[in-house]
């Protein structure tokens, strides 16, 4: 048996229509399978989803390059909603012919776990709902990614107004933050009408499946084996509890700093310790060849995988009007690459955001190597493991001569760091709790309730902020959160990351080159092994309780407390 019948690589896919496709599925599905075929038979399978999944991969880049080309647009919608959903049909086809020959190896055994749970809560009805989910997406991203805003007579994409929330001068703040809220504002109408499409949907879907609401059946969807809703209540109550407390100590000390008599959401972006914003590169060469040198710091091997992604034209990065909003890595699985798309304009949160996204990169590096495609993507829990903890690992690294500060610059982009991780926390539990609602209070289907939800939770959670005269700016803040429309549920992963982010980080403040060997080998497992062991790997355990969550924040508060003292 060879792999010959396949095209020879994505390029040849990229053009293709489902019923280019099918074929090839057709052909793994007519084959008879025995001990002597199976394994060639799965590489089979496993290389033609590599070579179809690479192909949509590529659509996809192109098209949130440049949003504006509606070929790229079509290639992507093509791939996005006729395709990839057609595949996932017949992937779970094919996934109950390997279930019935009752082939397993210890390496197979969390995948055989996926596939029994996707064949169980599979409907063919479902398929093209999912795929109108991905219509009312692309939708969204269409909308937001070609909000601009009218700054000093040039319109200019959102994410270009950042700086100027940095503004050391309190009115550029808020006018900037007015300017960056007024589009949604007006599209709040669109945007809620298209919710209220994507909610009817998904909770069609749930129904459809057996289940009584989109959350019940979201758990078992994601593979969310080794936690359950009541965890992530706990998760909430703990934040709560914890770091919610914790965030308000830290913007008392930032009001104070900054001598204002109340906190507005315009001055949570300046840095109270410096006249201007840290500046820490001028173009995307310069955020590349310094993030080089800083991989090369914390471990030669992924120094030489960001050098292959810079040789190969792996990296996108700065803000472009036309790109989609937001920052990604996704993995090119045929070839064994990763893609990171950014849109920076310049700031400490742009070196962030690109050490986040190289720990995605890495992982998918550190998991090619494990022969099928199924074994190397771990659930969102272990990917945003591996891209917080490189937030952490790099951050000693990040000054000069190797980085992007000077010492004193570092440490104030460090207290930056510690305190977004505080406030990510608390955001992360109301946007968890608030998609918890949406989906199982019976209201999520309307836009007013709605609002009013997402207005209680965050005065449950964010505290510390005058909100008075903004209500609507601050409803407005969830209709910016893409996750909540394109990928539902999808942010409790982050907060179960970042605790265990926050595990490695201590850890590595004992023994940096254990911490990050243990980074790595957590990485290569790939999706082998369930998570639990993959945190273990890591040196860190999932966690939802109050004590550990306590003692984590508790750690985070008292490096702010010394990189502040540090500071002039
Ligand atoms: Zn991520």
């Amino acid at each position: 048996m060879t792999v010959s019948f396949l095209p020879p690589s994505p390029s040849a896919l990229a053009k293709s229509s489902w019923e280019d496709i099918a074929p090839y599925f057709d052909d793994l599905a007519g084959r008879a399978l025995d001990t002597e075929s199976i394994e060639g038979w799965l590489r089979e399978w496993s290389r033609l989803e590599e070579l179809v999944t690479e192909a949509a991969a590529r659509a996809m880049i192109a098209y949130t390059i440049d949003t504006s080309d509606s070929a790229k647009e079509a290639d992507h919608l093509r791939f996005s909603t006729e395709i990839l959903p057609r595949m996932e049909e017949r992937s779970v086809e094919l996934a109950k012919k390997l279930l019935q020959t009752g082939y397993t190896t210890p390496s197979l055994e969390t995948t055989l776990a996926r596939f029994r749970t996707q064949i169980e809560i599979f409907r063919e009805e479902n398929v093209p709902i999912f795929a109108e989910l991905e219509e009312h997406s692309a939708r969204y991203q269409r909308i937001t990614g070609s909000m601009t805003a009218l700054w000093d007579g040039v319109e200019r994409p959102l994410p270009q107004l950042q700086p100027f929330l940095k503004s050391r001068d309190r009115g550029v703040r808020e006018r900037a933050f007015r300017a960056a809220s007024q589009p949604y504002l007006d599209q709040r109408g669109a945007l809620a009408a298209l919710f209220d499409k994507m909610y009817e949907l998904r909770m069609r879907a749930g129904r459809n499946a057996g289940f009584a609401d989109f959350r019940d059946y979201i758990f078992p969807a994601k593979f969310r084996f080794d936690y359950t809703p009541e965890d992530c209540e706990r998760f909430h109550e703990a934040i709560e509890q914890t770091a919610a407390p914790a965030v308000e100590r830290v913007l008392e000390a930032r009001q104070q700093r900054l001598g204002l008599d109340r906190l507005r959401p315009w001055d949570l972006a300046v840095d109270p310790y410096r006249e201007k914003p840290l500046h820490p590169f001028s173009d995307a060469g310069e955020l590349v060849g310094k993030a080089q040198r800083v991989f090369d710091r914390v471990d030669p091997m992924l120094g030489r995988e960001f050098q292959t992604m810079i040789d190969e034209g792996l990296l996108d990065l700065e803000s472009r009007k036309g790109k989609a909003p937001g920052g990604y890595c996704e993995t090119l699985h045929f070839h064994g690459r990763p893609f990171i798309f950014m849109n920076a304009v310049g700031l400490v949160d742009d070196v962030m955001t690109l050490l986040h996204e190289a720990g995605h990169a890495f992982h998918a590096f550190a998991s090619h190597p494990l022969p099928l495609i199924w074994q190397r993507h771990p659930g969102s829990e272990a990917a945003e493991l591996a891209s917080m903890s490189m937030e952490f690992l790099a951050s000693p690294h990040l000054t000069e001569p190797v980085g992007y500060f000077s010492r004193a610059e570092a440490r104030s982009a460090w207290l930056e760091h510690l305190e977004d991780v505080l406030l990510s926390l608390v955001h992360i539990a109301s946007v968890d709790a608030f998609q918890t609602w949406i989906y199982t209070s019976g209201q999520g289907g309307d836009a007013a309730a709605r609002d009013q939800a997402w207005l209680r939770l965050r005065t449950r959670f964010e505290r510390g902020v005058d909100w008075s005269g903004l209500e609507r700016e601050r409803v407005a803040r969830w209709y910016r959160q893409l996750h909540i429309f394109m990928y539902p549920f999808y942010y409790i992963e982050y907060g179960i990351a970042q605790l265990g982010a926050l595990q490695v980080w201590r850890n590595s403040l004992k023994d940096p080159a254990t911490a990050v060997a243990r980074y790595r080998e957590a990485l290569a497992l790939g999706a082998v092994r369930k998570l639990p062991e993959i945190y273990q790997t890591a040196g860190a355990r999932l966690t939802f309780d109050v004590e550990t969550i306590g003692e984590l924040v508790q750690l985070v508060e008292e490096h702010i407390e010394r990189a502040r003292a540090e500071l002039p």
